[in-house]
Parts: structure tokens; sequence; C-alpha cells
């Protein structure tokens, strides 16, 4: 990456009067400005706009987006967050008129189009899932598991089971546990195995007439298919439990096994993820969740019906709910590249995809073990997870150094110290989207680090912008706003 520092924001670059210095600008009066700006109440001055010039204007935006590394411009082996490439016409399919300009309070006759698009997403997820129904409405995965168990609470509250305990494995995102306590569970932790599985007596010592839910990531977050799945269901069943699949890594699945033939009652998919949504800077994502039929009727309204064939209304009327978990459908943006992605794929692309992936993840697996240990499993799935912990203490070299070394060979950092069972973790995906080239570049970058003096790896990056900011600091106490100091420099 080279370093095209942005280093002043564009209020500074502010210089009065040379707007129209080397392009002739339309000429708006006050009054013009005045008119695209919201009713009187809410905006009685005009807002000080920096003026700069056009070249000025877009060097500093260009700039700013070379700062930082994107799937565009870099491969992105981001363990757990599945960066895959997102193809541009998921964009433009998305964009087309009749999507981009509708509002939500438009009457439904008038929508009929968008939710045909929408129901045929549910109807398509939810033979992915081989589930029976499901809910767009959620914002992210996270909000997606947060919406299932309450669902699974309502479930159990209609039934008349006083049921407050989820069980989640150790190796689980840190999102279950914290989507449980939320919906108002107690947590209880699964230990793994040594092969990095669910251990099969300590889950069947936590089970009991409490348990309301088992919440499970398959494969794994150490990118390893829970073999004893189908058994895992039978025991949580067993006690009249539910099992909920966590389907953040569905990328390595898809059209080869279904969560719902695998025993599990309601999951979640992360559409940024698995079908190639745009995930940058945080969002935004979506999270639908698809439940078995016992279920259904617990689900979020309103709820896209196909009332007669090709009329399409939304059903608020559902008296067992949970009731709305989101504004209007949900994130709309992103279901629609789901929807293209899915469609342009096809049942046998998504089947290739998913194949690509694992083969992809094992052919790095493969190629790295020699330079990094790679505790669990000889074979992955989707992602492997490498453990840096034995460079650390030959070397003095730590996976985060590992990781801001990458940087500086044009590779995006793994995720790192996740999962937490695993010291010194790097957590490796390649995704299907990166070539045997890339891949092999990578496993040479790595190779070559292990080689640098360990001082040098140890305060990389040195190609950034930013080198190593305070991270905590960063995440804290956010500076989000600019404000111009008072003696009128630039503060
Ligand atoms: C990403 C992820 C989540 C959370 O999904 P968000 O869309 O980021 O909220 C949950 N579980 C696993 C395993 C994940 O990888």
């Amino acid at each position: 990456m080279r370093n095209r520092q942005a280093t002043q924001l564009i209020f500074e670059l502010s210089q009065p009067g040379t707007g129209e210095e080397y392009i002739p600008a339309v000429n708006f009066t006050e009054d013009d400005i005045r008119s695209f700006l919201p009713a009187e109440e809410l905006a009685t001055e005009l807002p000080p706009l920096p003026e700069v010039s056009e070249p000025v204007l877009i060097r500093h935006f260009i700039n700013l987006s070379q700062q930082n590394m994107s799937v565009d411009t870099h491969c992105y082996p981001l363990g757990s967050c599945t960066m895959k490439y997102n193809p541009k016409r998921n964009d433009r399919l998305a964009q087309l008129p009749g999507f981009q300009n509708i509002h939500p309070y438009q009457p439904v006759e008038t929508i009929q189009g968008l939710l045909k698009v929408l129901y045929s997403l549910q109807e398509m997820l939810a033979e992915i899932a081989g589930m029976d129904a499901v809910t767009l409405q959620p914002a992210a995965g996270a909000h997606g598991e947060l919406t299932a168990l309450l669902i699974a609470a309502a479930y159990f509250r209609h039934r008349g089971e006083h049921r407050n305990t989820v069980l989640i494995p150790d190796v689980a995102h840190g999102t279950n546990p914290a989507s449980a306590a939320m919906a108002g569970f107690r947590t209880v932790e699964v230990k793994s195995n040594a092969h990095g599985l669910v251990d099969l007596d300590d889950l069947q010592s936590k089970l009991n007439h409490q348990t309301a839910v088992f919440m499970i990531t398959n494969p794994n977050t150490l990118g390893l298919f829970e073999t004893q799945i189908r058994r895992i269901a039978e025991m949580v069943h067993g006690v009249g439990g539910l099992v909920y699949m966590d389907g953040a890594n569905m990328n390595a699945m898809m059209g080869i096994v279904r969560p719902g033939d695998c025993g599990a009652d309601m999951m979640h998919f992360n559409p940024h993820k698995t079908f190639s949504g745009p995930h940058g800077g945080g969002g935004p994502g979506a999270g639908p969740v698809a439940v078995k039929k016992d279920l259904a009727d617990f689900l979020p309204v309103p709820v896209i019906v196909e009332k007669a064939p090709g009329q399409f209304a939304l059903d608020e009327d559902r008296p067992l709910s949970i009731g709305k978990v989101q504004s209007f459908y949900g994130n709309i943006g992103v279901l629609l590249r789901t929807y293209a992605y899915i469609r342009t794929q096809g049942a046998e692309g998504l089947h290739r995809v998913s194949q690509r992936a694992v083969l992809n993840a094992n052919y790095l697996l493969s190629q790295l073990r020699n330079i990094i240990p790679v505790p669990h499993g000889s074979r992955c799935l989707h992602e492997f997870v490498a453990s840096a912990l034995k460079i650390k203490t030959s070397r003095g070299v730590s996976a985060m150094d590992i990781a801001k070394r990458l940087l500086d060979y044009g590779f995006h950092a793994p995720t790192v110290y996740f999962p937490l069972i695993v010291k010194e973790a790097l957590m490796i995906e390649p995704t299907e989207t990166e070539s045997k080239a890339t891949l092999d570049a990578l496993v040479e970058a790595l190779r070559l680090i292990m080689q640098e003096p360990p001082e040098l790896v140890r305060e990389a990056p040195h190609t950034t912008a930013i080198s190593r900011p305070d991270e905590v600091q960063a995440a804290r106490k956010p500076i989000l706003k600019w404000t111009p100091s008072a003696d009128g420099s630039n503060g």
C-alpha cells in the first residue's frame, strides 16, 4: 500500500473564493442553497461549508479512500468474518430505479415487485436452511441471534415452560452469549474436546429441564465441522430444548449440508458474509432468521405473504409474534444484493462457492502449517486457526506483530486472538474468491516475515498511513466530530 496521506480535513483545506478557480461554478444564490436545505425551522443558519476547488476536493477524497485496505484493493483473509469479493453487478441490480426510488410508506400495491423479490428470497433462504419460514428483518447476525432467542422465549412461554438457560460452546463467537443475555437468558459454557469439537460429556452434564436453547456454530470457529451435530440435536431435543445454528459460516456448506436436516430448529444467515454483501466499516448488514414450522407463528411482524398467486401483502395479524425488531422490512439494500447473488450463482453455483472456499482454505492450511503451527485438525472447512505461541516464545514475535507486518506485504491482517481457546491465534479464511497465485503470495509473505529481524516485525506496519493506533482508545473514545478551535486555527 502506498503511503498517500490525507492528513488534513476538507474544512482545513478550505480557502474562501477558490471554489471556482479552475472550473466555473454554477451560480447558486443563497436562496438556491436554502432551497436544498430542510425546512426553515430546522436550519436557520447556512452551514459553514468548506470552499475548495474541484481538483482539491477530488484528490482529498481519493487520497482518503486509499488510506485503508479494502477487499477491492487487497486480499482479506479475515477469519470468522468471510470477507469475500463483492460482485459489482449486485450493486447495480440493487440500484435499479424500481428498488432505489421507493419509499417505505408507499401503499403495498405499488411495491409488489419488491415484495415479490423479498418473498422469493425468504423461500430461497428457507431452502438453503432446510427450514420452513424466514424473517428478513434483523439488521445483522447478532440481531438475528437476538430475534431467534426472543422467538424461543416466546415459544416456551406459550407452552407454559420455564426455561432460562442457553448453552454455548467455548469456541462460540462473542455475540452468542451477548445475545442470550440480552434476551434474558442465563448462559452456560460448554467445553471443547481435544479435537476442537463440542465435548458431548460436558454437554450432557449441563443439559436439563432448564435448558431453553443450545447455540452451535457449524462449521465452528476453528473451521471444523461438528460431526456429531445430529447426536447433539437429539440430546438437546431429549430434554425439550431447541437447537440454534449460528449460520455465519454457511459459506462452507451451502448446497452441501442443510442445518435443518441436522436437527437445528432455527438459524440466522449473514448475507454480508455468505452472500457477498459489502460490509466494510461496520455495516449495514442483515441477519435473516429461518425457523422450523413450530416456531413460525412467533416470527416478527410484518410477515411478507403471498395472498393470491402473484399478489403480495404484509401480514401484521400474528397474535403470537414477538413484534417488530426493525423498522419496515429490514435492510433492503443488503437483501437485494443477497437475492442477486443467489440468483446469479444458482443452486449449482452456491454449491461450487462452498467447495472452492473449503478447497482454498485447505490448500492454504497445507502450505502454512510448516510455517506457523495449526493446533486443531489437519483438514479444515472454510477457515483454520494457526497459533504463533511457539514463535512468540522463540523469537518474541506475537500474532499481532505478524498480522501488522502482513499489511506491509499488501495483505489485510487475519483475525487475531480469537477464538480464545487458541493462544496467539491467527484465524485465516481466504474465501473462494482468491486465486491460487494470491494464496501462494500470502504463504510467501508469511515465510519471509518469519525470517525477518524480530524488531522490524514488532514495529510494523511501516508503509501504512497510520502504524499502530491505540485501539482501545479508538474504540472507547472515538472522536467523531471536528470542531474548529476558538482562535480560528485548525484544532
Ligand atoms: C460474524 C459472526 C457473528 C455476528 O454477525 P454480525 O453480522 O457481525 O452481527 C456471529 N457469529 C459468528 C460465528 C460470526 O462469524
